[in-house]
């Protein structure tokens, strides 16, 4: 879901109707059903298109403090590299690796369709070095390890504004790319750019750019409308399964749509090395991006609402003199860590705060509400 991804040569190898359908399993914040958004004409940018969708999709579930508050942060940006509304911001990344090659790896993961290895595919999982704010990371980490990196810093109140912006210009972007089945996966072919293929209808190109961009331009040519219609079929049922797991998780499942799909209906080259697809591999290939596209965009919304923006005081007007974290909105209640290996999730001040192997940031009722249960037995908001 990106321009044509440079990756370097030297990469270690490493539906349904909602309509008014309960909505009762699903979290306060997540507001189902088919509220389209309103459809004003848009140019298709490509390559853009992609991550343009899966914004407008996060926009459709962010709580209405969120939006504001990230409308805020983004518009402080002064970088100049894209316009700073979400849906043109979910591109910054792509802008700012252009003269910041250093942060190309961050893009995706290569796990090698033979043997799934995601670890090695994520360099080891490198940690971040003591004191080293997450954009300014060793080159060598994934999408997987950058997302759960940003994550964290977005909603821990001692990141400084400046970082907690970047924190949120890569993980508008991480967040889709992390959902393209190329982004996930590798069968020594750099994610499918050494692959040229053709298919009815569409100028011959290389797979990876297939994925990013052909095949989202096949769902329409207005990514509001494509967005609409996207919402519209996501059910409340599939939009809370989608929020458990991890980032892992997720790139996990789009390695799998790599596999099945991706490569596995890759028919033999021709004899001049060209992949000639055909109408149903086309056509499968649209049900994967669209199903990838609606998913990163409520898990993009997940990961916004769960940083809890505004408690931050990321909306806070200059010389405001309310500390970060003394207010909270109402009904957002209280933010946790939840350890998804245990299932267990820990208060803020606690040491695990933030600080096991693996784990999200949810609200507390989420967290209750997905199974998860308090450390200790006791909850936070008691
Ligand atoms: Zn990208």
């Amino acid at each position: 879901m990106t321009a044509p991804e440079s990756r370097p040569q030297a990469v270690p190898t490493k539906s349904s109707d909602p309509g008014l359908q309960s909505c009762h399993r699903v979290r306060h914040w997540l507001a189902c059903g088919a509220l389209l958004l309103s459809i004003a004409p848009s140019a298709f940018a490509w390559g853009d298109g992609g991550h343009r969708i899966v914004a407008k999709i996060a926009d459709h579930y962010l709580t209405s403090s969120t939006r504001a508050a990230v409308n805020a942060m983004l518009a402080n940006d002064s970088t100049g590299l894209t316009a700073t509304d979400m849906a043109s911001a979910a591109s910054w990344a792509d802008r700012y690796r252009n003269k910041h090659p250093e942060t190309a790896n961050w893009h995706f993961v290569d796990t090698e369709i033979s043997d799934g290895d995601i670890d090695a595919a994520c360099f080891g999982h490198p940690p971040l070095p003591l004191n080293t704010p997450a954009s300014a990371g060793p080159a060598t980490a994934c999408v997987v390890d950058k997302v759960d990196q940003f994550t964290k810093e977005l909603a821990a109140p001692q990141t400084t504004d400046a970082e907690r912006l970047l924190a949120l210009q890569f993980l508008l972007h991480f967040v889709g790319d992390l959902h393209q089945p190329l982004h996930a996966s590798d069968s020594s072919d750099r994610g499918g750019n050494d692959k040229l293929v053709s298919a009815p209808g569409i100028a011959p190109g290389k797979l990876h750019s297939y994925w990013d961009t052909a095949f989202v331009k096949r769902l329409g040519s207005d990514t509001n409308t494509v967005a609409s219609q996207l919402i519209g079929n996501i059910t409340c049922d599939q939009a809370a399964i989608w929020q458990t797991r991890t980032p892992r998780d997720w790139s996990l499942e789009a390695f799998d749509i790599a596999k099945q799909d991706v490569y596995g209906k890759l028919p033999a080259p021709n004899s001049s090395g060209t992949y000639a697809l055909s109408d149903d591999y086309v056509s499968t290939a649209q049900q994967d991006v669209a199903l990838q596209l609606s998913r990163a965009g409520v898990r993009l919304a997940m990961v916004l609402n769960g940083a809890n923006l505004k408690m931050l005081g990321a909306t806070s007007p200059p010389g405001s003199t309310n500390p970060p974290g003394s207010t909270s909105p109402p009904g957002d209640g209280v933010l946790v860590w939840v350890n998804t290996k245990t299932g267990v999730y820990h208060c803020p001040g606690s040491a695990y705060y933030g600080n096991t192997q693996q784990g999200v940031y949810m609200y507390e009722d989420q967290a209750k509400a997905g199974g998860y249960r308090p450390a200790g037995g006791k909850t936070c908001s008691a």
